[in-house]
């Protein structure tokens, strides 16, 4: 950890992630936290700005961000842009040394052109002090991951690292680490012992959204499931930790991990993919996938992915976690499940058919609800099913605020850590590898239904 940062240097500042999520998200962080926290603003890209496009740029993303005009003024007072060929030694180097202090380095690039900027860092002398920020997919396979691992690590320690996931920012998802370890009530009965199933899913309606150039060389495993959704796993499986900080966390993060496998350590029985065919989603056409600008029908992309996950740990053998995401669905769905078993015995007398309490944790808008069995309002001795629902605080900031504040104290709480990353991998390698020799035969759904009939 290497404390506050004084210098963010932007690489791809041209981008769409820069554009639409990384500098809102900045200024918002700014804009709460103005007293504390001076950053210099250096972006570099590849399109041929002067002073005003770039002052443009970051006016138009903050407003995207509803920044407050002081906010916005300070970093127009200091911001400055170049452009550069962020693969070059050369470009890089003055990069660098325009930074006031030691910077993050974030590389909103392509993966291929981020992995080459990191080869060209190894000819640059960075400051002591230089945090490297990443972004998803942290290469394509274990492998992959593997070799960009020991690359960074000859560039600057684990520490100075940040693989972003910014589900890791979300507000439920930290609200995991709340309601799991400011309770009394749950933690005992985290186990197989009492919980019968747990199911991470991140249904959305949203199409390809012209992302066809990453999305169609990717699919719903290797875009949700290979990175946020097991991070997000993590989080509720990990053993408890004594202390909030990036060791602790990241440890038990880790530890559950590493036991994880695909279902009875079956590739090929434990997933199903399926891919969205023309319809409609809240009275809008949507065509097929296959016929989406960019698309390569070839590729045999799935929109819509499911993999039951085993941990082999004392608390959690024989339950299944199921993880599900998909596009072009009939509703959002962003949510954990945790269904406890049910109960040994009704007592005689008591009419109904109980059903397993739920405990349910929703992303956007945050909610949380306990889902249980009372006795009913006419006859008290029939059972009835009500749910205790709650709004649960929205976060200070948005997720990507969140992980930007980590960075920029310095702190990798939020940032998956280099094992981890390859742990993911290694969890879903022989699962895409059995999908890509066509061992798992690719369903299909009507865009705006709720998945193939046949899953139900
Ligand atoms: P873009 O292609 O929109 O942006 C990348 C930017 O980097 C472009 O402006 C590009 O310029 C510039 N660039 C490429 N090569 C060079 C170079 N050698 N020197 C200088 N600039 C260069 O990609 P995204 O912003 O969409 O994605 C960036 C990263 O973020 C990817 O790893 C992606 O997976 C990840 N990500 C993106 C999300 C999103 O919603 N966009 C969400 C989550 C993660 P040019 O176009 O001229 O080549």
């Amino acid at each position: 950890m290497t404390g506050p940062i004084g210098s963010l240097l932007l690489l791809g500042a041209s981008g769409d992630l820069a554009g639409r999520l990384l500098l809102p998200a900045l200024g918002q962080l700014f804009d709460r936290e103005e007293s504390r926290r001076e950053v210099k603003l250096v972006g570099a890209g590849s399109e041929d700005w002067d002073v005003d496009a770039w002052q443009q740029r970051v006016r138009t993303s903050f407003a995207d961000g509803k920044v407050s005009d002081a906010a916005v003024q300070s970093v127009l007072d200091t911001t400055r842009y170049h452009k550069a060929d962020v693969t070059s030694p050369e470009d890089l180097r003055s990069l660098i040394d325009s930074c006031p202090s030691p910077p993050a380095l974030y590389f909103a690039l392509p993966p291929s052109v981020t992995v080459a900027a990191c080869k060209g860092l190894q000819q640059v002398s960075l400051p002591e002090g230089t945090n490297l920020v990443l972004e998803k997919p942290f290469g394509t396979n274990q492998e992959s991951a593997a070799s960009l691992n020991m690359l960074l690590a000859q560039l600057v320690p684990e520490n100075q690292v940040h693989r972003v996931d910014h589900f890791l920012g979300r507000s439920t998802v930290l609200n995991l680490l709340g309601v799991r370890f400011a309770n009394r009530l749950f933690e005992p009965m985290w186990s197989n012992q009492h919980i019968d199933r747990v199911d991470i899913v991140f249904d959305e309606q949203l199409t390809l959204e012209n992302r066809a150039r990453y999305y169609d060389s990717a699919g719903a495993l290797m875009d949700m499931i290979q990175s946020h959704l097991l991070q997000v796993l993590a989080l509720v499986a990990m053993e408890p930790i004594a202390t909030v900080d990036a060791v602790d966390l990241r440890d038990a993060k880790a530890q559950v991990l590493r036991a994880c496998r695909p279902w009875d350590d079956d590739p090929v029985g434990s997933g199903r993919q399926a891919r969205y065919t023309r319809g409609t989603i809240d009275g809008r056409e949507v065509p097929d996938y296959t016929a989406e600008p960019g698309v390569d029908p070839a590729r045999n992309t799935e929109t819509l992915a499911e993999l039951i996950v085993e941990i082999e740990n004392w608390r959690w053998a024989g339950v299944p976690f199921r993880l599900r995401s998909g596009k072009a669905l009939r509703q959002r769905r962003k949510e954990v499940v945790v269904t406890f078993k049910p109960t040994p015995h009704l007592p005689t007398g008591l009419q109904g058919k109980p059903i397993p309490d739920q405990l349910r944790l929703t992303m956007g808008p945050d909610r949380m609800a306990l889902e249980m069995n009372v006795n009913g309002p006419n006859d008290p001795l029939v059972l009835d099913r009500v749910s205790l629902d709650v709004d649960l605080n929205p976060g200070r900031l948005p997720a990507y605020g969140e992980v930007l504040a980590g960075v920029l104290d310095g702190d990798p709480l939020l940032s998956v850590r280099g094992d981890t990353a390859e742990e993911c991998w290694r969890i879903v390698d022989p699962v895409l590898q059995a999908w890509r020799e066509g061992k798992v035969p690719i369903d299909e759904y009507d865009a705006g239904s709720d998945g193939p009939a046949s899953w139900d």
